[in-house]
Protein backbone atom coordinates (compact mmCIF):
# COMPACT_ATOMS: atom_id res chain seq x y z
CA UNK A 1 0.00 0.00 0.00
CA UNK A 2 1.60 3.62 -1.00
CA UNK A 3 0.15 5.63 1.53
CA UNK A 4 0.46 9.03 1.83
CA UNK A 5 0.00 11.72 4.75
CA UNK A 6 -0.72 15.42 4.38
CA UNK A 7 0.00 17.44 7.25
CA UNK A 8 2.70 15.01 8.32
CA UNK A 9 5.16 17.20 10.09
CA UNK A 10 1.84 18.39 12.60
CA UNK A 11 0.61 16.71 16.04
CA UNK A 12 -1.01 13.89 14.61
CA UNK A 13 1.80 13.47 11.25
CA UNK A 14 4.23 12.98 14.01
CA UNK A 15 2.51 10.08 15.51
CA UNK A 16 1.84 8.43 12.31
CA UNK A 17 5.44 8.81 11.49
CA UNK A 18 6.20 6.57 14.54
CA UNK A 19 4.00 3.88 13.75
CA UNK A 20 3.83 3.46 10.20
CA UNK A 21 7.33 5.52 8.91
CA UNK A 22 7.14 3.89 5.41
CA UNK A 23 5.02 6.07 4.10
CA UNK A 24 4.95 9.52 2.47
CA UNK A 25 4.71 12.45 4.83
CA UNK A 26 4.14 16.02 3.62
CA UNK A 27 4.50 19.27 5.34
CA UNK A 28 3.98 22.76 3.47
CA UNK A 29 7.75 22.84 3.03
CA UNK A 30 7.07 20.40 0.06
CA UNK A 31 3.57 21.63 -1.39
CA UNK A 32 1.60 24.80 -0.23
CA UNK A 33 -2.08 22.62 -0.36
CA UNK A 34 -3.28 26.16 -0.88
CA UNK A 35 -2.21 26.37 -4.62
CA UNK A 36 -4.03 23.83 -7.03
CA UNK A 37 -0.32 23.21 -9.18
CA UNK A 38 1.52 21.80 -5.75
CA UNK A 39 -1.73 19.95 -5.03
CA UNK A 40 -1.81 18.63 -8.68
CA UNK A 41 2.25 17.95 -8.43
CA UNK A 42 2.16 16.08 -5.28
CA UNK A 43 -0.67 13.39 -6.75
CA UNK A 44 1.55 13.27 -9.67
CA UNK A 45 4.87 12.41 -8.03
CA UNK A 46 3.70 9.75 -5.76
CA UNK A 47 0.62 8.44 -6.91
CA UNK A 48 -0.72 7.39 -3.75
CA UNK A 49 -3.13 4.97 -3.64
CA UNK A 50 -4.33 5.62 0.15
CA UNK A 51 -4.17 8.91 1.74
CA UNK A 52 -4.82 10.21 5.33
CA UNK A 53 -5.51 13.75 4.71
CA UNK A 54 -4.53 15.63 8.02
CA UNK A 55 -3.17 18.89 6.94
CA UNK A 56 -5.43 22.34 8.02
CA UNK A 57 -4.80 25.45 9.12
CA UNK A 58 -4.91 24.93 12.89
CA UNK A 59 -4.93 27.13 16.06
CA UNK A 60 -6.22 27.95 19.41
CA UNK A 61 -8.77 30.10 20.62
CA UNK A 62 -6.95 33.25 20.08
CA UNK A 63 -5.54 33.04 16.77
CA UNK A 64 -9.31 31.71 15.96
CA UNK A 65 -10.40 34.61 17.04
CA UNK A 66 -7.09 37.33 15.36
CA UNK A 67 -7.72 35.19 11.83
CA UNK A 68 -10.90 34.04 11.11
CA UNK A 69 -10.40 35.09 7.53
CA UNK A 70 -7.38 33.32 7.24
CA UNK A 71 -8.65 29.54 8.32
CA UNK A 72 -11.15 29.74 5.89
CA UNK A 73 -9.52 30.74 3.40
CA UNK A 74 -6.81 28.35 3.50
CA UNK A 75 -8.85 25.34 4.92
CA UNK A 76 -11.26 25.79 2.13
CA UNK A 77 -8.42 25.64 -0.70
CA UNK A 78 -6.63 22.63 0.88
CA UNK A 79 -9.99 20.33 0.99
CA UNK A 80 -11.29 21.32 -2.02
CA UNK A 81 -7.49 20.80 -3.79
CA UNK A 82 -6.93 17.81 -2.12
CA UNK A 83 -10.38 15.79 -2.14
CA UNK A 84 -10.57 16.79 -6.26
CA UNK A 85 -7.03 15.41 -7.20
CA UNK A 86 -7.02 12.37 -4.58
CA UNK A 87 -10.31 12.00 -6.67
CA UNK A 88 -8.84 12.34 -9.97
CA UNK A 89 -5.70 11.18 -9.68
CA UNK A 90 -7.69 7.13 -8.25
CA UNK A 91 -6.46 7.80 -4.71
CA UNK A 92 -8.20 4.15 -3.70
CA UNK A 93 -9.05 4.96 -0.21
CA UNK A 94 -8.89 8.50 1.68
CA UNK A 95 -9.60 9.40 5.58
CA UNK A 96 -9.85 12.64 7.05
CA UNK A 97 -10.28 14.72 9.97
CA UNK A 98 -12.76 17.10 10.84
CA UNK A 99 -12.69 18.33 14.16
CA UNK A 100 -14.96 18.75 17.29
CA UNK A 101 -14.98 22.25 16.94
CA UNK A 102 -17.54 22.08 14.02
CA UNK A 103 -20.22 20.73 16.62
CA UNK A 104 -22.81 23.67 17.46
CA UNK A 105 -22.18 25.84 20.14
CA UNK A 106 -25.09 24.04 22.46
CA UNK A 107 -26.60 21.04 21.57
CA UNK A 108 -30.12 19.21 22.68
CA UNK A 109 -28.24 15.96 24.20
CA UNK A 110 -24.56 14.98 25.06
CA UNK A 111 -22.27 13.57 23.76
CA UNK A 112 -22.33 14.61 20.57
CA UNK A 113 -23.25 11.94 18.20
CA UNK A 114 -22.39 12.48 14.68
CA UNK A 115 -25.63 13.56 13.01
CA UNK A 116 -25.69 16.84 15.54
CA UNK A 117 -22.63 17.62 13.25
CA UNK A 118 -24.81 20.50 11.11
CA UNK A 119 -27.51 21.22 14.05
CA UNK A 120 -26.81 24.77 15.46
CA UNK A 121 -23.48 27.03 14.56
CA UNK A 122 -20.48 26.77 16.15
CA UNK A 123 -19.08 28.13 18.69
CA UNK A 124 -18.53 32.22 17.74
CA UNK A 125 -14.63 32.05 18.25
CA UNK A 126 -14.69 28.71 16.08
CA UNK A 127 -16.94 29.79 13.76
CA UNK A 128 -14.68 30.15 9.90
CA UNK A 129 -12.41 27.00 10.96
CA UNK A 130 -15.67 25.26 12.38
CA UNK A 131 -17.27 25.95 8.79
CA UNK A 132 -14.65 24.65 6.86
CA UNK A 133 -14.87 21.23 8.64
CA UNK A 134 -18.64 21.11 8.13
CA UNK A 135 -17.89 22.06 4.12
CA UNK A 136 -15.25 19.21 4.39
CA UNK A 137 -17.93 16.58 5.41
CA UNK A 138 -19.98 17.85 2.37
CA UNK A 139 -17.34 17.44 -0.19
CA UNK A 140 -16.72 13.67 1.17
CA UNK A 141 -20.29 13.48 1.00
CA UNK A 142 -20.47 14.61 -2.75
CA UNK A 143 -17.20 13.03 -3.74
CA UNK A 144 -18.76 9.69 -3.15
CA UNK A 145 -21.93 10.04 -4.28
CA UNK A 146 -21.25 11.70 -7.60
CA UNK A 147 -17.66 9.63 -8.26
CA UNK A 148 -18.16 6.65 -5.57
CA UNK A 149 -15.05 7.25 -3.92
CA UNK A 150 -13.65 5.64 -0.88
CA UNK A 151 -13.56 8.77 1.16
CA UNK A 152 -14.87 9.10 4.61
CA UNK A 153 -13.87 11.29 7.30
CA UNK A 154 -13.54 11.09 11.31
CA UNK A 155 -13.61 13.49 13.95
CA UNK A 156 -11.63 13.76 16.94
CA UNK A 157 -12.17 15.22 20.51
CA UNK A 158 -9.32 17.79 21.32
CA UNK A 159 -5.87 15.91 20.45
CA UNK A 160 -2.26 16.67 22.62
CA UNK A 161 1.37 15.02 22.76
CA UNK A 162 4.64 15.65 21.50
CA UNK A 163 4.51 18.12 18.71
CA UNK A 164 1.93 20.20 19.70
CA UNK A 165 1.99 23.76 19.67
CA UNK A 166 3.11 25.48 22.82
CA UNK A 167 3.49 29.13 21.57
CA UNK A 168 1.18 31.44 23.40
CA UNK A 169 -0.82 32.98 20.60
CA UNK A 170 -1.32 29.47 19.01
CA UNK A 171 -1.73 26.84 21.60
CA UNK A 172 -4.80 24.75 22.92
CA UNK A 173 -5.50 24.74 26.68
CA UNK A 174 -3.57 21.50 27.72
CA UNK A 175 -0.64 22.57 25.83
CA UNK A 176 -0.62 25.80 27.09
CA UNK A 177 -1.30 24.23 31.00
CA UNK A 178 2.04 21.67 29.83
CA UNK A 179 3.91 24.87 29.12
CA UNK A 180 2.74 26.90 31.96
CA UNK A 181 3.99 24.31 34.70
CA UNK A 182 7.05 24.08 33.00
CA UNK A 183 7.94 27.31 32.87
CA UNK A 184 6.77 27.60 36.23
CA UNK A 185 9.27 25.24 37.46
CA UNK A 186 12.01 26.24 35.72
CA UNK A 187 11.39 29.78 37.43
CA UNK A 188 10.63 28.36 40.58
CA UNK A 189 7.13 30.45 40.69
CA UNK A 190 4.27 28.41 42.75
CA UNK A 191 1.62 29.67 41.48
CA UNK A 192 0.13 29.28 37.30
CA UNK A 193 -3.21 31.67 36.27
CA UNK A 194 -5.47 30.03 33.99
CA UNK A 195 -8.50 31.62 32.03
CA UNK A 196 -11.99 31.69 33.41
CA UNK A 197 -13.29 29.62 36.13
CA UNK A 198 -12.36 26.05 35.56
CA UNK A 199 -16.04 24.71 35.19
CA UNK A 200 -16.23 23.65 30.85
CA UNK A 201 -15.60 20.38 30.14
CA UNK A 202 -13.02 19.26 27.64
CA UNK A 203 -12.46 15.71 26.43
CA UNK A 204 -8.56 15.28 25.34
CA UNK A 205 -7.09 12.30 23.60
CA UNK A 206 -3.24 11.39 22.92
CA UNK A 207 -2.04 12.42 19.66
CA UNK A 208 -0.67 8.58 19.36
CA UNK A 209 -4.42 7.09 19.97
CA UNK A 210 -5.79 9.23 17.33
CA UNK A 211 -3.27 7.76 14.79
CA UNK A 212 -4.05 4.53 16.02
CA UNK A 213 -7.20 4.52 15.25
CA UNK A 214 -7.05 6.37 11.89
CA UNK A 215 -5.22 3.48 10.70
CA UNK A 216 -7.51 1.01 11.73
CA UNK A 217 -10.70 3.54 10.07
CA UNK A 218 -8.40 3.43 6.75
CA UNK A 219 -8.97 -0.03 6.87
CA UNK A 220 -11.88 -0.40 8.55
CA UNK A 221 -14.16 2.12 7.77
CA UNK A 222 -16.10 3.22 4.31
CA UNK A 223 -18.96 5.39 5.00
CA UNK A 224 -20.33 8.24 4.08
CA UNK A 225 -20.94 10.03 7.65
CA UNK A 226 -18.36 11.34 10.01
CA UNK A 227 -17.61 9.10 12.99
CA UNK A 228 -16.26 10.33 16.11
CA UNK A 229 -12.45 9.64 17.92
CA UNK A 230 -12.67 10.44 21.53
CA UNK A 231 -12.49 8.33 25.25
CA UNK A 232 -14.77 8.41 27.68
CA UNK A 233 -13.20 10.65 30.15
CA UNK A 234 -15.21 14.45 30.18
CA UNK A 235 -13.17 16.46 32.89
CA UNK A 236 -13.33 19.75 33.74
CA UNK A 237 -10.81 22.62 33.33
CA UNK A 238 -9.86 22.68 36.43
CA UNK A 239 -9.61 18.70 37.20
CA UNK A 240 -7.61 18.58 33.79
CA UNK A 241 -4.85 20.98 35.68
CA UNK A 242 -4.91 18.73 39.14
CA UNK A 243 -3.93 15.49 36.99
CA UNK A 244 -1.05 17.67 35.23
CA UNK A 245 0.01 19.22 38.22
CA UNK A 246 0.27 15.08 39.75
CA UNK A 247 1.63 14.03 36.47
CA UNK A 248 4.71 16.57 36.57
CA UNK A 249 5.70 15.96 40.14
CA UNK A 250 4.13 19.60 40.60
CA UNK A 251 2.51 19.50 43.78
CA UNK A 252 3.76 22.85 45.23
CA UNK A 253 2.30 24.78 42.13
CA UNK A 254 -1.49 26.15 42.62
CA UNK A 255 -3.77 27.38 39.70
CA UNK A 256 -5.19 30.70 40.43
CA UNK A 257 -8.27 31.39 37.86
CA UNK A 258 -8.99 34.00 36.21
CA UNK A 259 -12.90 34.58 36.49
CA UNK A 260 -12.57 37.87 34.65
CA UNK A 261 -11.81 36.39 31.16
CA UNK A 262 -14.50 34.05 29.15
CA UNK A 263 -14.96 30.31 29.50
CA UNK A 264 -15.44 29.63 25.96
CA UNK A 265 -17.84 26.85 24.90
CA UNK A 266 -19.00 25.20 28.46
CA UNK A 267 -18.45 21.23 26.27
CA UNK A 268 -18.44 19.37 23.59
CA UNK A 269 -17.83 15.81 24.15
CA UNK A 270 -18.12 13.17 21.92
CA UNK A 271 -20.18 10.00 21.80
CA UNK A 272 -17.51 7.07 21.24
CA UNK A 273 -20.54 4.23 20.37
CA UNK A 274 -20.13 4.14 16.68
CA UNK A 275 -16.48 4.08 16.86
CA UNK A 276 -16.56 1.12 19.38
CA UNK A 277 -19.01 -0.58 17.37
CA UNK A 278 -17.06 0.15 14.05
CA UNK A 279 -12.69 -0.83 15.73
CA UNK A 280 -14.03 -2.64 18.62
CA UNK A 281 -12.53 -2.23 21.81
CA UNK A 282 -9.39 0.46 22.35
CA UNK A 283 -7.21 0.84 25.14
CA UNK A 284 -6.94 4.53 25.33
CA UNK A 285 -3.55 6.52 26.86
CA UNK A 286 -4.46 7.48 30.17
CA UNK A 287 -4.69 11.57 30.72
CA UNK A 288 -1.82 11.62 33.49
CA UNK A 289 0.00 9.43 31.31
CA UNK A 290 -0.07 11.09 28.00
CA UNK A 291 0.37 14.51 29.78
CA UNK A 292 3.86 13.05 31.44
CA UNK A 293 5.34 12.06 28.09
CA UNK A 294 4.35 15.65 26.69
CA UNK A 295 5.43 17.08 29.60
CA UNK A 296 9.14 15.07 28.99
CA UNK A 297 9.13 15.63 25.46
CA UNK A 298 8.76 19.68 25.77
CA UNK A 299 11.45 19.64 28.48
CA UNK A 300 13.81 17.69 26.37
CA UNK A 301 13.25 20.02 23.20
CA UNK A 302 13.13 23.22 25.64
CA UNK A 303 16.32 21.88 26.96
CA UNK A 304 18.37 21.05 23.42
CA UNK A 305 17.46 24.59 22.21
P1 LIG B 1 -1.04 20.68 13.29
O1 LIG B 1 -0.15 20.11 14.33
O2 LIG B 1 -1.40 22.12 13.36
O3 LIG B 1 -0.39 20.38 11.88
C1 LIG B 1 -0.95 20.91 10.71
C2 LIG B 1 -0.30 20.26 9.54
O4 LIG B 1 -0.88 20.79 8.34
C3 LIG B 1 1.21 20.52 9.47
O5 LIG B 1 1.86 19.39 8.97
C4 LIG B 1 1.28 21.67 8.47
O6 LIG B 1 2.52 21.73 7.75
C5 LIG B 1 0.16 21.27 7.51
N1 LIG B 1 -0.28 22.40 6.73
C6 LIG B 1 -0.86 23.55 7.18
N2 LIG B 1 -1.05 24.39 6.14
C7 LIG B 1 -0.59 23.77 5.03
C8 LIG B 1 -0.48 24.13 3.66
N3 LIG B 1 -0.91 25.31 3.20
N4 LIG B 1 0.08 23.24 2.80
C9 LIG B 1 0.54 22.05 3.24
N5 LIG B 1 0.45 21.64 4.51
C10 LIG B 1 -0.09 22.50 5.41
O7 LIG B 1 -2.42 19.85 13.21
P2 LIG B 1 -2.86 18.59 14.08
O8 LIG B 1 -3.17 19.09 15.45
O9 LIG B 1 -1.91 17.48 13.85
O10 LIG B 1 -4.26 18.25 13.40
C11 LIG B 1 -4.38 17.27 12.38
C12 LIG B 1 -5.80 17.30 11.87
O11 LIG B 1 -6.72 16.98 12.94
C13 LIG B 1 -6.25 18.64 11.31
O12 LIG B 1 -7.04 18.43 10.18
C14 LIG B 1 -7.07 19.24 12.44
O13 LIG B 1 -8.03 20.13 11.94
C15 LIG B 1 -7.70 18.02 13.07
N6 LIG B 1 -8.02 18.17 14.49
C16 LIG B 1 -7.08 18.61 15.38
C17 LIG B 1 -7.42 18.71 16.72
C18 LIG B 1 -6.42 19.20 17.75
O14 LIG B 1 -6.80 19.34 18.93
N7 LIG B 1 -5.16 19.44 17.40
C19 LIG B 1 -8.72 18.35 17.16
C20 LIG B 1 -9.63 17.90 16.22
C21 LIG B 1 -9.28 17.80 14.89
P3 LIG B 1 3.75 22.63 8.33
O15 LIG B 1 4.28 21.88 9.51
O16 LIG B 1 4.71 22.67 7.21
O17 LIG B 1 3.16 23.95 8.69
Amino acid sequence: MELLVTGGSGLVGHALQKLWPDAIYISSKEYDLTKEKDVKAMFIKYQPDHVIHLAAKVGGIIDNINHPAEFLHQNVLINSYVIHYAHKYNVKKLITTLSNCAYPDVAKRYPLTEDQLHDGLPAPTNLAYGYSKRLLDIQIKSYRKQYHCHFSSAIPCSIYGPYDKFGEQNSHFLAALIKKIYDAKKTDTHSIQLLGTGKPLRQYIYSEDVAKILIKLLEMYDEEDPINIAPEENLSIKEIATIALHATHSPHITIQFDTSSPDGQYRKDLSNKKLFNTIGNFEFTPLSEGIKKTYQWLTQKEETQ
